[in-house]
C-alpha cells in the first residue's frame, strides 16, 4: 500500500511526517512511502537521505493515488476533496477548531486518524503527538525567556558580588509545563508552579519545583484533564494568583482545556505589576491566551505600574516548529507507531475493537465517530 508524506503548506510548519528513520521502519512493514521532494528540508532531511531510506521521492505527491497520507497540521477540506474514499489519514487534526475539515474528511469517506484523540494510556504513549510535542514545546519556552530576561538565571556568587537565582512562575503543570520546570531548574533558576488540578502537586516537586497551592477548590476533569472553571472561580483565580505573579521575574503560562479556548490567567493588571525586565511568555498564545491582551507570534513591551520601564509580553507560536529537527523524529515515530499497529504484511487495516485505534479514528465510513464532534457539528449546522 502506499503511505504519502507531503511537504507541509502552513506557513511556519517546519516539521515533517515522516523521517527517514521511519521511512525504514514503515518499508520494512511491507509499505511503499512516498514523500514530496523538499517534505523534510526545514527538518534536516534532505531528498536523498528519504531516497537512502527506502522512500520514492516525487516533485509533487499525487494525494488520489494514496492509500495512506500522513501530515503535521489540519488538513483543509479542498486537500481533501482530492483524496479518494477509503485513504487513511493520520495527523493533527484539531477538531474542535476544524469542523468544515472533518465534515468533508466524513463526505469523503476517509478514514482519519486525529492524534490528539489517541487515548492517554500507557500502552499508546509511543504514539501520543501530544506529549512529545509538548515536551519540546516545554523546553523551548523557557530558552525564549532566558534570551529576552536582562538577568541570569542561575544564582552566581563571584568576587564582584552575589547575583541571585532569577524567580520563575510556571502556570500550568502539565506536559509542557512540567517540561518547562525542568529546563528552567536545569538553568537554575528558582521555580515554583500552580496547576488547578492537585494531582499535579507531585509532578511539580519531581521536576524541582515548588507547588503552590491556591485557597480555591480542585477541579478535575476526566481522563486526567482540567474542566473550565465558573467565571467566579476564575476571577478569584487571579486574586490568588496576583501576588505570585508580581513576585516572579518570569511567567511561563501553560494552562488549556481540551476542545475550548485557553483559560484566562493573568490580566494586563497583573502583568503592570511585574518588576522591569520581567519577562511573561504565554504557550497558550495561539488558542486565546492565558495572559489579557497577548498576541500570538508577537512580543509587546507592557509599561510597568510604576512606570519605571516595561514588561516584555511574548505570544509563543508554533512552539514545536522552532525546533523541527527533534520535534519532526518525535512526531514521526509517533505517527509510524500508529500506522504500524494498524499495519499487517504490508496492508494497513484498522481494526477498531483495538481502543488506541478505536480512540484515535475521527472518520470512518462516511460517519464522524468522535461523539463530541459530531455533536459540535450538528449543533453548527441547526
Ligand atoms: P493540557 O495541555 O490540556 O493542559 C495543560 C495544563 O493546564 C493541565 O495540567 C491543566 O490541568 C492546566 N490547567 C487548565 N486550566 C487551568 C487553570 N484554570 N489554572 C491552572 N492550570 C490549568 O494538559 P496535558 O499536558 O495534555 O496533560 C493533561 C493530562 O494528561 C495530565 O494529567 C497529564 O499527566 C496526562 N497525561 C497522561 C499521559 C499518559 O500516557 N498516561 C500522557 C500525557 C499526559
Amino acid at each position: 500500500m502506499k503511505v504519502g508524506i507531503r511537504r507541509e503548506r502552513l506557513q511556519g510548519e517546519r516539521r515533517v511526517a515522516a523521517t527517514p528513520e521511519t521511512v525504514t521502519q514503515l518499508t520494512a512493514l511491507g509499505l511503499e512511502v512516498l514523500v514530496e521532494s523538499g517534505a523534510g528540508s526545514e527538518s534536516g532531511h534532505p531528498d536523498g537521505s528519504y531516497t537512502d531510506a527506502g522512500a520514492t521521492v516525487v516533485p509533487e505527491l499525487g494525494l488520489g493515488e494514496l492509500d495512506v497520507f500522513c501530515h503535521v497540521r489540519p488538513l483543509s477540506p479542498d486537500l481533501v476533496g482530492g483524496l479518494r474514499s477509503g485513504t487513511i489519514t493520520i495527523g493533527l487534526a484539531s477538531p474542535a477548531s476544524e469542523l468544515p475539515t472533518v465534515a468533508a474528511l466524513a463526505t469523503a469517506g476517509v478514514t482519519s486518524f486525529a492524534l490528539e484523540l489517541v487515548p492517554r494510556i500507557s500502552r499508546a504513549q509511543s504514539m501520543d503527538a501530544l506529549t512529545s510535542q509538548a515536551l519540546v514545546s516545554g523546553y523551548r519556552v523557557v530558552l525564549e525567556a532566558a534570551i529576552r530576561f536582562p538577568r541570569f538565571f542561575p544564582l552566581y556568587m563571584t568576587a564582584a558580588g552575589t547575583i541571585p537565582p532569577a524567580r520563575v512562575l510556571v502556570l500550568g503543570a502539565g506536559v509542557a509545563g512540567l517540561q518547562a520546570i525542568a529546563t528552567a531548574k536545569r538553568l537554575g533558576a528558582r521555580v515554583s508552579a500552580y496547576d488547578v488540578r492537585p494531582a499535579s502537586a507531585d509532578e511539580v516537586t519531581s521536576m524541582g519545583g515548588t507547588f503552590i497551592t491556591l485557597d480555591l477548590d480542585a477541579v478535575e476533569g476526566t481522563g486526567g484533564y482540567a474542566r473550565e472553571l465558573s467565571e467566579d472561580r476564575s476571577v478569584r483565580q487571579r486574586e490568588l494568583l496576583a501576588p505570585h505573579v508580581a513576585a516572579a521575574d518570569v511567567l511561563i503560562t501553560t494552562a488549556a482545556i481540551p476542545g475550548r479556548p485557553a483559560p484566562l490567567l493573568v490580566t494586563q493588571d497583573m502583568v503592570t505589576a511585574m518588576r522591569m525586565g520581567s519577562v511573561v511568555i504565554d504557550l497558550a498564545a495561539e488558542t486565546g491566551g492565558n495572559v489579557e491582551g497577548v498576541v500570538a507570534g508577537r512580543d509587546t513591551q507592557v509599561t510597568t505600574r510604576t512606570g519605571d520601564g516595561t514588561v516584555t509580553l511574548v505570544g509563543m507560536k508554533d512552539a514545536p516548529s522552532t525546533m523541527p529537527a527533534d520535534a519532526s523524529r518525535l512526531f514521526a515515530k509517533n505517527v509510524a507507531n500508529l500506522l504500524a499497529l494498524m499495519t499487517e504484511s504490508g496492508t494497513v487495516s484498522p481494526d477498531f475493537t483495538d481502543e488506541v485505534v478505536a480512540g484515535a479514528c475521527l472518520t470512518h465510513g462516511g460517519t464522524i465517530r468522535h461523539e463530541p464532534t459530531a455533536t459540535a457539528l450538528t449543533g453548527e449546522q441547526h
